[in-house]
Formats: C-alpha cells, structure tokens, sequence
C-alpha cells in the first residue's frame, strides 16, 4: 500500500460529504442548519474517548458484539467449490444490523441534549431498532409508517408499540415510504431543536451517510480481524445486499484497502423492466433525492420510479452515494439476484445449515451460492444482515415450505 496516502476511511467523503461527485447536502435552509449542527456534534465526538467506550459497551453487553463468523460447512459442501463464510449480523439484538448505526445516532442524540428520536419506517425494521435505542437512552420516539405498511408488517408496529414508540399512520398518497418520509421530515421540521431525524441507511443529506457508514464499519473491522483469525488470511471475495447500502458499507469499511473484491448485490426483483426491480446501481442514473446525489431509478418525468424486491428492506429507488462513487471507480462489483433465487437461498440456508436468514440477506447468499461451484479453493465471506423471522409468514404463504 501507498503509505503517503490517507486510509480509504479517512479521505472520504470531503468535508463538504462528497465522494467523489456523490454526495453533498441539497435541503432547504433550515435543514441544512441542523445538518451543520449534527456534522459538528458527531466529528466532536467521534474523536471522544469517553463516547467511544459507552459505544464499546453499549455494542459488548447490550447488542451481543462481536457478531461471530461462521464456516458455513454444509453449503460448502454441497456446493463443492469456494468455502463459504457468513458474518452472522442476524445475531444482533433485535436481528439485524441496523441497531449498529441506531445506538450511535441515539448517543449522538443524548450528547446534543435532544429529547426524542423521530424516523420513517417501511416495513418497520429501522422503527423497531430506532426505537430499541430510544427505550435504550431514555428518548421520546415517533416513527412514521404508511397505512399500507402498518396493515402489512402488524407484528413490527406491535414491537415498535410495546417499545415505546409512537407510531404515526400516514394517510396520503401511496400510503407507504415515500409518504413516510415526507411525513417524517415535516414532523422534523417542526421541533429540530428538541429533535433528531434519524435516518436508516448510508443515504440522505451530509453527515448521514459518512456517519452511518462509520457506526457500521464495526461489522467490517470485526470481520477482517475475525477471518484472518480464523483462516490465517482474507477472504477473496466480500458480498452484501444493498438497498441503501449501509450493511453492504459496514462490511466493505473493513476490506476497502485490501486486495479483496467487494460486491454489492441489488435486488433484481421479478426482472430487468423499470418498475420490476429495485437494483438502482445496475439500471439508474445520476440525480438527486432525498437530499442527495447518487445513482437512481426515474420515470419517464424524472422522478423516482415506483421500485418492487421480494426483500422490502430492498425497495428503495436509489442507494448511498458512497456506492455510486465505489462502483463508478470500481472498486466494488455490483451484481443482481431476482426474488426466485433470494427465495431459493432462503430454503437452502433455512434447512441446510439451520439458519433462516432475512430475505434481504438472502440475496448476498444467492450470489454466494450461485458463484461458488467455479471457485474451488477461494473463500467468500457474506454479510448476513440479518434473520428472517419477520419473514416466515409471508415465505410460507407465498411459497409454501419450498421443493
Ligand atoms: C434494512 C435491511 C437491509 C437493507 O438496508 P441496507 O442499508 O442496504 O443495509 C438489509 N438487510 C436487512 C436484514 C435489513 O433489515
């Protein structure tokens, strides 16, 4: 390695929360202030030794960190090529590893004196761990939900209920993320003082998706430090699902100045027609959402285009900035599974290794099985993001208990 340069982490984004083109902050004014406020409060304690051991403790005796590796030895088998290895994130508390970045952006909250935590939700998983950590730091929490999503995912609006949360049904339009959004930002909008928008992924305006993307780097720096451990080297291949992206960024944090090949896989849903899928860094194009400039999937006006994944946590019209600006220098692969293969996955992990896995993760597994065969003595280590508990329903009557 060049040792005159920067670690990857430490270069990008820019301080204006470029990555490359990707990036920025496009809000109005009066966001764009608290974003300034945020940024600040975070790269003051980001630096903290006292915050970096309450996160320390918080990730070791309240999340169940470190999250193990674990050969997976019978798909190995079966398969008879490249041994596979999963990052086993399903293991956190709550089953995913989107508490990793809700328990930093709840103390981030708590150190700048807000007293609630407000957040939109799609099919509740982001609700259920922002509201996790509000219970968690003692914060008020509201989470807004479209009535389509609340009538879909009840056991989530239960748990987020039962945790404390207040969940806020969103009526107009589609009735379902986009409307959330909306709905969450006005509600932001009123009380920014008292308040913190906490988003869910590596998207939005500046400092989020350098900050989510730092709060899940623990899953790269764990997994680097776990696999040579176990295997005396680095995996060859590093593979995660990304709908925004910020499992797929946590894992790559730790393998980016490697010579290891990272692949975003996005979800190609029931096929390659705009409307069809939701794999916006295979079919998109460069323009701004949600405050952002990245890759994303337009209609024929310009607009985010209406987006379908099996994997609902998959279902977003564009993806961090960060990915637009790795897979555009290529430094990472992006590839594409349908809902079938996710799906086929699914069963496989389910029965052959007793693991049911999130259906969002069983994209990153699909790739995994579907490349393995030609790669006899590589190894490829997937972020499992999470278990698919949420899932078993909608598996099951949709498509019974497979072949
Ligand atoms: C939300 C979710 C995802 C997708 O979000 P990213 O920001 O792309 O990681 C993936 N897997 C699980 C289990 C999720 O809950």
């Amino acid at each position: 390695m060049n040792t005159n340069k920067l670690p990857y982490l430490k270069e990008f984004p820019n301080s204006q929360g470029y990555f490359g083109k990707f990036g920025g902050s496009f809000v109005p004014e009066e966001i764009a202030k608290q974003m300034q406020e945020i940024n600040e409060a975070y790269n003051l304690i980001a630096q903290n030794s006292d915050f970096i051991a309450e996160l320390r403790k918080i990730r070791k005796h309240f999340q169940g960190r470190p999250t193990p590796i674990y050969f997976a030895h019978n798909l190995t088998q079966k398969y008879k090529g490249a041994g596979i290895y999963l990052k086993r994130e399903d293991l956190n508390h709550t089953g995913a590893h989107k508490l990793n970045h809700c328990m930093g952006e709840g103390l981030l909250a708590k150190f700048m004196g807000k007293k609630k935590l407000i957040a939109e939700t799609g099919a509740g998983q982001h609700g259920v761990a922002l509201a996790t950590a509000a219970a968690y730091f003692g914060l008020e929490c509201e989470i807004h939900m479209g009535e389509v999503d609340i009538a879909k995912e009840h056991p989530n609006v239960v748990r987020m209920k039962l945790l404390g949360a207040k969940v806020i049904p969103v009526s107009f339009g589609a009735k379902t993320l986009k409307e959330a959004v909306d709905s969450a930002f006005e509600a932001y909008l009123k009380d920014p003082i008292n308040s913190m928008y906490a988003i869910g992924s590596v998207v939005g305006p500046h400092p989020f998706p350098k900050m989510v993307r730092d709060f899940q780097a623990i899953v790269g720096i764990e997994s680097h430090e776990q696999f040579l451990e176990m295997t005396g080297e680095l995996p060859d291949i590093v593979c995660a699902c990304v709908g925004g992206g910020s499992n797929a960024m946590g894992i790559f944090s730790g393998f980016i100045d490697d010579c290891v090949k990272l692949v975003g896989v996005e979800p190609l849903g029931r096929g390659s027609k705009l409307g069809e899928h939701a794999a916006s860094l295979t079919y998109g194009s460069e323009g701004i959402i949600h405050g952002f400039n990245s890759i994303m999937l337009k209609d024929s006006k310009g607009e985010p285009a209406s987006v379908h994944s099996v994997a609902s946590g998959l279902d977003y019209p564009s993806v961090g900035p960060e990915h637009a600006f790795l897979h555009s220098i290529s430094r990472t692969d992006v590839t594409t599974i349908s809902d079938k293969e996710a799906i086929r996955a699914f069963f496989e992990l389910s029965r052959i290794e007793g693991i049911i896995p999130a259906i969002e993760s069983s994209h990153a597994l699909a790739y995994a099985l579907k490349i393995a065969p030609d790669l006899k003595g590589k190894k490829i280590l997937v972020n499992l993001s999470g278990r698919g508990d949420k899932d078993i329903d909608f598996v099951v009557e949709n498509y019974g208990y497979g072949e």
